[in-house]
C-alpha cells in the first residue's frame, strides 16, 4: 500500500510528512503556522511543505490525513472557526487540499488535533493496549480526545472533548473562544505566556533575559528555566499543575479513565508538571479513581504530529471497513 501523507496545522506550527501506513518516517519539513496571516496564506505554505515532502520521499502517495484544531465537521471536512487559527470561518479545508494536493476528496480523511492525538497515543504511543483514555494537546491550546471503550468517542455533532473550554476561573482572563476563565486560557501554552506577562516584572533576569521582552515570552521559556531549577518558575509549574487539575478532576469524575496522556508542553516539562498534577488529582478525586489512574507525558514527543494525521487517515479506513495494518512502534525523530 502507498505511503500516507500526514499534515498538522497547528496554531503554531505546521508540519507536512510522508509516512508508511506503520509510521516509518520517509520525509517530513516544519514552518511556522503565522495564523495570523489567515487561512489563504497558511494553507499556502501547506500545500508548498506537502509538495516537498512528497518529492523528497520519492515515492507515489495517493492519500492524507490531516490533523487541524477544532472545531471542525471531520464528516464533511470543513473547519469551523478554531480559537487558534483566526479568520478560519467555515473553511472547506478538504476540498482546498484536494485541489491544491491532486488527491481525490475521498482519500483525505481530517480529525481534529486533539481526537487524532488520541488514536496516535492509542495505537503507537503511550496509551498502547488502553481502553479508556484522554489526551490533552497541551500546546498552543488545549484540545482533549478521548478514547471511551476502546473507540474514539466523537460526540452528536462531532466536537467532543473540547476540555479547554472549561471555566476554570471565574470571571477569569478572556480565551480565544471568547469565554472568561476557560482552562485553556490558564493553562495551555498561550495561556501560560499570558498569565506570565503579567507578573513580567518580577519574573527573574533569566528569564527576561532568554525571552527579550514580554511579547516574546512563551511557555519554554519557563520551562527552561525550571528546568535549571529556577524557584520562580518551578512554582510558576506548580501553580499552572493546580489549574489544570481542576479541569482534569472533571474528567476523572465524569468519565474515570484509566489513563490521561498530556502532549507537547508536559513532553518538555515532564516531572516538573506531572509529579504536581498527580499530587493535586489525588487532593481533588476520590481515591477509587485515582488508583487506577496513570498521568503521563506523551512518548511519541516530536513524532506526535505526523503520526496524528497518519492516525487521522487510518482511522476514516477503518469506518470504512478497509484493511488498517495493526499497530506497531513507529522509527524516526525530530524535535517538536
Ligand atoms: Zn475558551
Amino acid at each position: 500500500m502507498n505511503p500516507v501523507l500526514s499534515l498538522d496545522i497547528g496554531g503554531t506550527k505546521l508540519s507536512a510528512a510522508v509516512l508508511s501506513r506503520s509510521g516509518d518516517l520517509l520525509s517530513k519539513e516544519r514552518a511556522p503556522t503565522l495564523a495570523q496571516e489567515g487561512p489563504r496564506c497558511v494553507i499556502a505554505r501547506l500545500l508548498d511543505l506537502a509538495a516537498r515532502v512528497t518529492r523528497s520521499a520519492g515515492v507515489p502517495v495517493d492519500a492524507a490525513g490531516v490533523s487541524v484544531g477544532g472545531p471542525l465537521d471531520s464528516v464533511a471536512g470543513i473547519v469551523h472557526q478554531p480559537p487558534n487559527l483566526p479568520g478560519w470561518d467555515h473553511v472547506s479545508l478538504r476540498a482546498l487540499l484536494s485541489e491544491g494536493l491532486g488527491i481525490p476528496a475521498d482519500r483525505i480523511a481530517m480529525e481534529n488535533d486533539a481526537n487524532a492525538g488520541a488514536l496516535a497515543e492509542h495505537r503507537f504511543g503511550a496509551a498502547r493496549g488502553r481502553s479508556h483514555l484522554v489526551f490533552l494537546t497541551m500546546s498552543t491550546g488545549i484540545g482533549g480526545g478521548m478514547i471511551l471503550d476502546g473507540r474514539l468517542y466523537r460526540g452528536a455533532g462531532l466536537s467532543a472533548g473540547e476540555v479547554g473550554h472549561q471555566m476554570i476561573v471565574p470571571d477569569g482572563p478572556v480565551c480565544g473562544c471568547g469565554k472568561r476563565g476557560c482552562l485553556e486560557a490558564v493553562a495551555s501554552g498561550a495561556g501560560i505566556a499570558s498569565r506570565l506577562r503579567e507578573r513580567f516584572d518580577e519574573m527573574p533576569a533569566r528569564i527576561k533575559n532568554a525571552c527579550g521582552s514580554p511579547d516574546q515570552l512563551t511557555a519554554r521559556h519557563l520551562i527552561d528555566a525550571a528546568r535549571d531549577g529556577d524557584p520562580f518558575a518551578v512554582m510558576f509549574l506548580e501553580e499552572t499543575a493546580a489549574l489544570l487539575a481542576r479541569g482534569i478532576a472533571n474528567l476523572v469524575f465524569i468519565l474515570n479513565p484509566e489513563m490521561l496522556v498530556l502532549g507537547t508542553l508536559a513532553w518538555h516539562a515532564r516531572d516538573l508538571l506531572l509529579v504536581p498534577l498527580r499530587a493535586e488529582l489525588r487532593r481533588l478525586c476520590w481515591p477509587v479513581l485515582t488508583q487506577s489512574l496513570e498521568v503521563v507525558a506523551t512518548q511519541l514527543g516530536p513524532r506526535l504530529e505526523e503520526l496524528s494525521g497518519l492516525c487521522a487517515f487510518l482511522e476514516a479506513e477503518r469506518l470504512k471497513g478497509m484493511p488498517v495494518d495493526p499497530p506497531g512502534c513507529p522509527s524516526g525523530s525530530g524535535s517538536p
